[in-house]
């Protein structure tokens, strides 16, 4: 039984407030269990938070205020708390922070009041103006979902009388709020494939691993197609059985359409969502579903992963390599090992799925602390593609073009044959760079230190560092020469314009995420490329992750160069995922496909790997260098990032720092920097890192905490502390 405090009994609450304690406070009339959700007064405002625990008293009891109400949501339970507590530990995160992360379920503290819901109806008005189209327009858009009459009006930018019409017309159904509906029961054993032998096995290990209720990771390695998705939905379906919950993580919210479909198919109803693109009243009834069980499976993102689950009893976390699961701002914290710490507290299973693992998974299961799994070829008779280099060298192309004569022909051989070929180039807009012709200026962004990149879709220049636009000069900001300024450098864009003059005749898609306002868009774009509706298919870094495009032979990499410029330590094996993910696209169906690698450097040991498709020998290699300079995965480092307007400021900062290094030094621990950081100016703020490196069973939280606790900080200075960051 879950503890109780009495009316008057004294419980310290954990507010969402920025405040480094717990704040005392007196039990509500009626009382309240360990874990409510509770509003309290905080000065003259009222706040949401915790009940964390058994208050201390240690201050005048008659001063303590009581809790001003018990919010209608489940108890937060033991465990949740147990999870945050120790995430935020290891991320060196406030709890107040750690709090919010749970908490971001709007209207979480609405009074238990039936709320009328709307929807679209069958009706059709008598008369459509603008108004009414979009509201209409919204309810389409968001398929078969439910708004709230305020929402509804103001993602239709309407008043609410023009949505009152409309249900008088039957075109809207209004309804009483679904919040404590369940979701549509799904049925483990409702449409399971036949599976291949190595498949089967594969199944039965991961369903053997849930029914043993204890924690346990499984890596689930295999080429793309070989059935991975297949295969781990039985272990969803296993849980199922069992009765707990699962949760599956994606790393791009544009996979989750397809993915739902997949779930659909296989349990016969649609699976919750918890993403940026789910509307406030959808996850207000998730977030409560999620909490009473009444939502079995979770399909979402990092996020999803502070969810209140009942009995979570699985954790699959796809394309577990994936860039996109370390969250880069606000909580530093990186999805895939909080899905594993989350699960070790629950007694839940994980999965983590990849074709191209990252160095830290597949050294863990290299070390026995990960199950390893591995499916062989491809489901059917499909198999990996043919990997060619096209040494640039050897081929003649002017300045100002970058598919080589032999990747066209071979583009145009698909075309004639009415298959599909993909050219991959991962670099948004039109030009990296913009130079003035007279001056020789290269235009920057004033509040970065980066180059802003012309974006012709959209008729401007963007930083993509901060997302300033601008719209493109006339004039050269530096010497105000007239219609000088050039592009130099292909983007996507520029790569599209030279495939259309390449390919006349051929059906081109371009795929790039700022040419598409809406996911949905993104979403019939994709589809359409799948149906056939392209030739050549132009795409980013978008296209690499997991959708399948069945009639697709061909990938050509315009510069698999790209990835291994640069001093970070990681850039060999995010360029080996990358190649590998971008040519695991080319023959998913029947057919072998090609990938050609464009390349001025075929020699160099990353692009031989890729080519051999050495996966086991590239990791090798990787993990001795890794193991050499005692960097993770086999030794551990921090940085800490100092930022201020002003640069001097931030540097000096950053010396203080290192040099009052006595706690790290305490463990064996080194600083290097400061040095300007991967980011060196954002927003106007000048930044600097200091890295620390330590060795493996190190306790650096500790130091860490200790060390820069030490500082105080001028107003206009911040600190962030980045456990594992993810460029070194
Ligand atoms: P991965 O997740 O490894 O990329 P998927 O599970 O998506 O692979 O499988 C690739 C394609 O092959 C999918 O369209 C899937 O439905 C199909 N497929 C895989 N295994 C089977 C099977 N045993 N029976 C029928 N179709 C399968
Ligand atoms: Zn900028």
């Amino acid at each position: 039984m879950r503890d109780f405090f009495h009316e008057d009994q004294l419980v310290a609450v954990l507010t969402t407030q920025p405040l480094d304690r717990l704040l005392d406070y007196r039990a509500p009339e009626g009382g309240c269990f360990l874990g409510a959700f509770v509003e309290v007064p905080l000065g003259p405002r009222k706040v949401l938070g915790v009940v964390w625990g058994a208050g201390k008293g240690d201050f005048d009891r008659a001063k303590i205020r009581p809790i001003t109400r018990v919010l209608d949501a489940p108890p937060m339970r033991e465990e949740m708390q147990d999870f945050l507590t120790r995430a935020g530990a290891y991320t060196l995160t406030p709890m107040t922070q750690m709090l919010r992360l749970a908490t971001r379920a709007p209207g979480l503290g609405d009074p238990p009041s039936m709320r009328r819901i709307y929807r679209l109806g069958q009706g059709v008005p008598d008369r459509m103006t603008e108004a009414r189209a979009r509201v209409l327009e919204v309810l389409r858009d968001y398929g078969g979902l439910a708004f709230t009459l305020g929402e509804l009006a103001e993602m239709a930018g309407v008043s609410s009388s023009v949505i009152k019409g409309l249900v008088k017309q039957g075109a809207v159904a209004e309804e009483d709020s679904p919040r404590d509906l369940p979701f549509a029961p799904l049925d483990p054993d409702y449409g399971g494939k036949a599976l291949t032998p190595a498949q089967a096995e594969g199944a039965e290990r991961l369903r053997a691993g849930v029914q043993s209720g204890r924690y346990g990771t499984t890596l689930l390695r295999g080429v793309t197609g070989s059935g991975k998705t297949e295969v781990y939905l039985e272990a969803v379906a296993e849980c199922l059985r069992k009765g707990r919950q699962a949760l599956v993580l994606l790393p791009e919210i544009a996979l989750t359409q397809e993915f739902v479909a997949r779930v659909e198919a296989r349990f016969g109803a649609r699976p919750a969502e918890w993403h940026s693109g789910v509307t406030m009243t959808e996850r207000r009834r998730t977030w409560k579903m999620v909490a009473t069980g009444g939502a079995q499976l979770v399909v979402g993102a990092r996020s999803a992963l502070f969810l209140p689950y009942r009995d979570l009893g699985l954790i699959v976390v796809d394309e577990e390599h994936d860039t996109s699961y370390k969250q880069e701002e606000g909580v530093l914290y990186n999805a895939r090992d909080m899905a594993v710490l989350r699960a070790s507290i629950c007694g839940a299973r994980v999965v983590l799925a990849s074709a191209t693992p990252s160095l830290e998974s597949w050294a863990n299961a290299e070390a026995g602390k990960y199950e390893k799994l591995v499916l062989g070829d491809r489901f059917g008779d499909s198999v990996l593609p043919d990997m060619r280099a096209i040494d640039m060298r050897a081929e003649k192309l002017p300045g100002d073009r970058w598919v080589s004569p032999t990747l066209q022909a071979a583009v145009q051989a698909r075309v004639d044959a009415g298959e599909q070929a993909l050219l991959f180039i991962n670099r948004r807009g039109y030009a990296p760079i913009t130079l003035c012709r007279a001056c020789g200026h290269q235009v920057g962004c004033d509040h970065c230190d980066a180059r802003m990149v012309e974006h012709r879709f959209l008729k401007r220049l963007v930083c993509h560092q901060c997302g300033e636009t601008r719209p493109m000069p006339e004039k050269c900001p530096a010497c105000d020469a007239e219609d000088r300024l050039a592009p130099v450098g292909p983007g996507v864009e520029r790569l599209s314009e030279e495939a259309q003059a390449l390919f006349p005749d051929a059906r081109i898609a371009t795929l790039s995420s700022d040419m598409f306002g809406s996911a949905r868009a993104l979403k019939e774009q994709i589809a359409a490329i799948a149906a056939g509706e392209a030739d050549i298919i132009i795409g980013t870094q978008l296209v690499a992750k997991g959708h399948n495009f069945p009639l697709l032979t061909l990938v050509g990499v315009i510069d698999a160069d790209l990835g291994l410029q640069g001093s970070d330590l990681r850039a060999a094996e995010r360029t080996f995922q990358l190649m590998r993910q971008v040519a695991g696209r080319a023959g998913r169906a029947e057919k072998r496909g090609v990938a050609m690698l464009q390349t001025f450097q075929p020699e160099h040991p990353v692009i031989r790997a890729i080519l051999a498709g050495d996966e086991e020998g590239f990791w090798r290699a990787e993990a001795a260098e890794r193991q050499q300079a005692g960097v993770p995965p086999y030794g551990r480092m921090a940085g800490v990032v100092i930022s201020s307007p002003d640069a001097q400021v931030a540097f000096d900062i950053g010396t203080q720092l290192a040099r009052a290094d006595g706690p790290l030094r305490q463990i064996g621990a080194q600083v290097f920097g400061p040095a300007p950081a991967p980011i060196a100016r954002i927003r106007g703020r000048h930044r600097v890192r200091l890295l620390v490196k330590a060795g493996k069973g190190v306790a650096l939280q500790g130091a860490m905490r200790a060390w820069v606790g030490q500082l105080r900080l001028p107003a206009q200075a911040r600190l962030a502390v980045d456990i594992d960051p993810q460029s070194f």
